[in-house]
């Protein structure tokens, strides 16, 4: 049987210049219907003037290892996917009764126009293939790395090792699988 995987995405803040492109290429991959989005760009300023620090950040749902949306699903619709840890939705159990958009912190689900919910699959379709993510694979700077954190050995794995990096609202204990090098 494989060992079990650990999906993860590392993006570095460094690099990112706020393009949208990756926005663009999920909404491509992924037929995400007008006026929802499965990642989106924040732009983020910390500091004092003159020390101001600015940031691009492309957000997506964060594949979370403790993942409230699943655990505040009534009906099972939202799963963790055991082999790869990627959190989906199952459309035919999805009831649209958005307990899970309510759970989530980072805002990261939508209902579509059918009734059922959806949200970033970390294009699991493309991963079983072997590809990038479309947002990862269509990234002009080359900021967005995926792989398996089970794999010392993997891209994510080592740059989380030899770069600072954070995750967004920790304190939330939802423990994000996606990851900023800072
Ligand atoms: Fe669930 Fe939100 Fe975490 Fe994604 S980011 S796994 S939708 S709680
Ligand atoms: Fe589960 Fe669907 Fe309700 Fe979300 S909207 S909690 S996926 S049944
Ligand atoms: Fe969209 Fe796939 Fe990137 Fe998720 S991993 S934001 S579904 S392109």
């Amino acid at each position: 049987m494989a060992a079990k995987k650990r999906y993860a995405m590392v993006i570095d803040t460094k690099l990112c210049i706020g393009c949208g492109d990756c926005v663009v290429a999920c909404k491509m991959e992924n037929e995400v219907p007008e006026g929802f989005c499965r990642d989106w760009i924040v732009e983020s300023v910390t500091g004092v003037f003159p020390n101001l620090h600015m940031e691009y950040r492309s957000e997506r749902c964060n594949h979370c290892s403790n993942p409230p949306c699943v655990h505040a699903c009534p009906t099972g619709a939202s799963f963790v996917d055991d082999e790869s840890n990627i959190t989906l939705v199952d459309p035919d159990m999805c009831t649209g009764c958005k307990a899970c958009i309510a759970a989530c912190p980072y805002d990261a689900r939508y209902v579509r126009p059918e009734g059922y919910v959806s949200k970033c699959t970390f294009c699991i379709h493309r991963v079983r293939e072997g590809l990038d993510p479309a947002c990862v694979a269509s990234c002009p700077t080359h900021c967005m790395h995926f792989g398996d954190l089970n794999d010392p050995e993997s891209n994510v794995s080592k740059l989380l090792e030899s770069r600072p990096f954070k995750v967004l609202a920790p304190e939330a204990g939802t423990e994000p699988n996606v990851y900023y090098l800072i």
